[in-house]
């Protein structure tokens, strides 16, 4: 069987480049080559241009509740090829099936269904100014661009496109290179559902595709996830056009765990904030802060659960809780970061290796990782690793560990656990993070705004708030009286 090519899609269908250069994508639960992806070039590049002028003009010019409606069709379509578009993310990330059926798809499809409810419902304002008044419109931006990572590859893109689209804008999305078929699969499903030609493009490539896009002229926004470097680089190369930017960033997350907190719980929010996804989630709590009256019974049952709950394997098989990461280089990455954390001097409790597990010998796997006797200037306390590697600290005072917590140039998010509901609000709102939970971890709704302070991020996604990130408000002001002119 010939290993498929996959072409860049624009103005609503693929289109062919003209350098002929392709890369390749391989599946990091068995590192084959699964498909073939060409390079957005030059013409291509223009081509994505041009069709998403006309697919602007075309889509900004439907009344919000067209768009809507339109909307509303695609996300019935990615609900139902859920299964379809469900094995395309295992298949991609090496994350395993147990979760994409149930989270990647459907997250994305909330996001897009939410903002296309919204869509109709947002109003400008109008005001009298003695016998004159003005009105507001809220008008969309014009040509945005989405730049995803490979963690979550078709939820970026529908987060993304979601508020885009509703707004009425046009988008050129480029996803990871290590990810990129969930994006293409759903251009095909908005342009089935009726999205115009042009509204939704697909660039492939890497860094370069993403450095045009963010220099680009044609494009007034860009909205990056991924690494806090490259964040920064986005955000100088989109100051040369002074495009707006949306930045979701990397975070390097605490989790506070008091000692009248249920334990239980407490360690199931740590497992699921470090080892879901294998570890490579941009909000993981990778440093627990653990009160010393209850910090032996948390490892206790920390590592019981790690070493007998944790189920590494094929990511197709159901009974598979853990994955591949993304990629040997990535795997390398993390394995370096945890013989640093054992020659800074920490202690390993349980992992600490790669793993070959029988039913995908070649994936790169590394085996759920837990460091005790951490202190907060170690490297893998300090530094996003994207693993599964959690660094567990322990304190007795609150206001000392609510400023080591704060105590990092990032700040995506953090959590508390605690039954004394004064004391979680009292902490909570001095944690210095923009995705706070209290006795949880990691529940991101389409109506809850996410999004970083400091180095992690700029804007937000989801909620409300994201719709106006997508939309610039245009005054008007209506005269109802003669001009006094002194002229
Ligand atoms: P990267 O920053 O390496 O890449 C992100 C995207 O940017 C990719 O599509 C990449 O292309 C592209 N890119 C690389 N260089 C440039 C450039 N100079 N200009 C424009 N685009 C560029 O991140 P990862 O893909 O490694 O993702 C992991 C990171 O993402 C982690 O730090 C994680 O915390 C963060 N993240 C944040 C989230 C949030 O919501 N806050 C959610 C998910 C992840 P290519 O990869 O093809 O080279």
């Amino acid at each position: 069987m010939t290993t498929p090519v996959y072409q860049n899609y624009i103005n609503g269908h693929f289109l062919k480049n003209q350098s002929g250069e392709t890369f390749a994508v391989k599946n990091p639960a068995t590192d084959d080559v699964i498909y073939y992806v060409e390079v957005a070039d030059a013409f291509i590049q223009n081509a994505a241009i041009q069709s998403a002028k006309q697919g602007f003009a075309a889509w900004s010019t439907m009344s919000p509740i067209e768009r809507s409606r339109i909307l509303l069709k695609a996300v019935a379509l990615l609900r139902e090829r859920n299964d379809l578009l469900a094995k395309i993310e295992v298949l991609d990330t090496g994350k395993p099936w147990q979760e994409a059926e149930c989270v990647d798809v459907q997250t994305g499809a909330d996001v897009i269904e939410y903002f296309a409810g919204l869509a109709p419902a947002q109003v400008g304002q109008q005001q009298m100014v003695g016998e004159d008044f003005y009105y507001t419109r809220k008008e969309p931006l014009g040509i945005c661009a989405g730049i995803g990572a490979w963690n979550y590859p078709l939820q970026i893109a529908c987060w993304k496109s979601g508020p885009a689209l509703a707004a009425g804008n046009a988008l050129i999305f480029k996803p990871s290179e290590e990810t990129p078929l969930g994006a293409i699969k759903l251009a095909e499903i908005f342009t089935e559902a009726g999205v115009p030609a042009g509204v939704f493009n697909v660039v492939q490539g890497a860094a370069e595709v993403g450095q045009w896009l963010t220099q680009s002229a044609d494009i007034e926004k860009v909205s990056f996830t991924g690494e806090v470097g490259t964040g920064k680089k986005v955000v100088a190369s989109a100051a040369g056009s002074l495009k707006d930017v949306t930045m979701e960033l990397g975070g390097k997350s605490p989790l506070l765990v008091f000692d009248d907190a249920d334990i239980s719980q407490a360690v199931s929010a740590a497992m699921l904030g470090n080892f879901y996804t294998q570890g490579e989630i941009c909000t993981n709590c990778t440093r627990i802060y653990v009160h010393k009256n209850v910090y032996q019974q948390f490892i206790d049952e920390l590592k019981t659960r790690t070493e007998e709950n944790i189920i590494a394997g094929d990511p197709l098989d159901p009974n598979v809780n853990f994955g591949a990461l993304i990629s040997k280089k990535h795997q390398q990455l993390v394995m370096s970061y945890i013989e640093k954390g054992i020659s800074e001097g920490a202690t390993l409790l349980t992992g600490g290796k790669a793993l070959s597990p029988a039913s995908a010998p070649n994936g790169y796997f590394v085996a759920p990782t837990v460091f005790i006797d951490c202190t907060d200037d170690m490297t893998i306390v300090k530094e996003e690793i994207f693993g599964p590697v959690m660094s567990v600290l322990t304190f007795d005072d609150e206001d000392d560990v609510i400023h080591r917590a704060n105590d990092t140039h990032l700040g995506l998010a953090a959590g508390v656990f605690t039954k004394d509901i004064k004391r979680a609000h009292r902490v909570i709102h001095q944690l210095q993070a923009g995705i706070c939970w209290i006795n949880s971890y990691g529940n991101s709704p389409a109506e809850m705004p996410v999004g970083g302070y400091k180095q992690s991020g700029i804007g937000r996604e989801n909620g409300i708030e994201t719709l106006d990130h997508y939309t610039q408000t245009k005054s008007i002001y209506v005269g109802m009286t003669n001009i006094e002119s002194p002229f």
